[in-house]
């Protein structure tokens, strides 16, 4: 499409990124088809076509109203239009700047303003979260269903993590809420390669890898995330201690393979965000490099589990099909999932900034999980796993564990 971008913006790195996105937009709106804002709400401004219409008359100088940031709030960013998108058309990354400019040229109510504040000062940070989290599920009892069920009754112990004794190292990251969520799974994810011939070591002191406030309204307290996080990883790395960088949180691994493009304009840091991104792969691609050495071990048979694949693996990361092929060579019994290219509503702090439109997915994506009457539901990322916790008895969990537990 033909664009105009307004003075401000026309001559700066953002500015030519953006325009170079929007010209590739044919406005042929295939993309609506796969968005599950468009497909619930029905209006063209909460689909990728009219947001992208949206942020192109706030890029050319136009009026920038709460409307326009509302229908940007509404949208997932789970870039399924992206992989739809016949023209290679970027949308996330046009997101990230029309999100910036559209936050810089409005102002949120206050309350918004706290909510969006406490969120970005809680959740990256682990010893803020870890006792909150175990104040929550004290108070548990005495809170609103609603809330209640936000909040695991009980968190599994995460097991032995095996003594690194392999030539070959691979680096993990710990990230910032999981650790207090769900353990094991990365302990879990160790004691796998630990067996076929992988020492898996975590970095001290690394954590959130910038998504949480960079996705929130805070890019700049987002990119401060991730430098700290490369500045955590960098002396291993430098060493050559390690051959990869392995992610057990989809939506963490989205984000690390972005740190290339996110610091490409910083000195100090496009090197390091190079190769750290380059270094990157989701567990899933780990294991199935190796599924060889994986079939040589014993495995049980078995199971009938529905797969959840995240936005951030699928869409984020393009990779599918990727952990049901390793789950079937292990041996279990995938259940057909209608629309499994539909987000299931969790998307970092979606949950809770909308929380409406957030249910509505939810149960729509458990019923399309349930509809092959699975044992119990594997997914990718920690979000989508709390997320979709919340809202089924059924188990949920990372599919790392459960490919653990065929093996012992
Ligand atoms: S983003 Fe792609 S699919 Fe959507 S309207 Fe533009 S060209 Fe068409
Ligand atoms: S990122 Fe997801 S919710 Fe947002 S416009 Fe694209 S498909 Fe729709």
């Amino acid at each position: 499409m033909q664009t105009a971008l307004a003075d401000f913006i026309r001559d700066t790195p953002e500015g030519r990124e953006a325009d170079a996105i929007l010209r590739k937009c044919v406005h042929c709106g295939f993309c609506t088809a796969t968005c599950p804002t468009y497909l619930l709400l029905g209006d063209e401004n909460d689909g990728p076509r009219g947001r992208i219409y949206l942020m192109k008359q706030a890029l050319e100088g136009k009026e920038i109203t709460d409307r326009t940031r509302l229908h940007l709030d509404r949208c997932l960013t789970c870039r399924a239009c992206e992989t739809t998108c016949p023209s290679g058309v970027q949308y996330g990354r046009l997101l990230d700047i029309g999100r910036k400019l559209v936050e810089e040229k409005t102002a949120r109510p206050a309350w918004e303003r706290i909510k969006r504040r406490v969120l970005a000062a809680v959740l990256p940070c682990g010893f803020l979260f870890a006792p909150l989290l175990a104040l929550g599920r004290l108070a548990r009892p005495f809170l609103p269903a609603r809330l209640a069920q936000t909040i695991p009754a009980s968190v599994a112990r995460a097991g032995a993590w095996p003594t690194p004794r392999h030539a070959r190292k691979m680096l993990a990251l710990a990230g910032c809420v999981q650790p207090s969520l769900a353990p094991g799974i990365n302990a879990a994810a160790a004691r796998v390669l630990d067996r076929i011939g992988i020492s898996l070591v975590e970095a001290k002191g690394a954590g959130c890898c910038g998504a949480l406030r960079f996705h929130i309204g805070y890019q700049e307290d987002g990119l401060a995330d991730i430098r700290a996080l490369i500045d955590r990883w960098w002396p291993t790395i430098e060493r050559g201690g390690v051959e990869a960088i392995v992610m057990t949180a989809s939506g963490c691994g989205a984000m690390v393979k972005e740190y290339a493009h996110l610091l490409r304009n910083d000195p100090a840091y496009a090197g390091k965000a190079e190769k750290i991104s380059a270094m990157t792969r989701d567990i899933s691609e780990v294991i199935d490099t190796e599924c060889a050495r994986l079939e040589s071990l014993p495995v049980k048979k078995g199971g009938r589990i529905a797969f959840h694949p995240p936005c951030t693996l699928q869409h984020g990361q393009n990779i599918k099909g990727v952990t049901e092929r390793v789950l079937a060579r292990a041996g279990f019994e995938l259940t057909p999932v209608p629309d499994s290219h539909l987000c299931c509503g969790s998307a970092g702090t979606y949950s809770i900034l909308q929380p409406e439109l957030s249910a509505q997915l939810k149960r729509n994506k458990l019923s399309a999980l349930a509809s092959g009457e699975p044992e119990e539901i594997l997914t990718a990322n920690i979000g989508c796993l709390a997320h979709l916790q919340s809202g089924t008895e059924r188990p949920v969990r990372h599919w790392i564990t459960a490919l653990e537990e065929r093996l012992n």
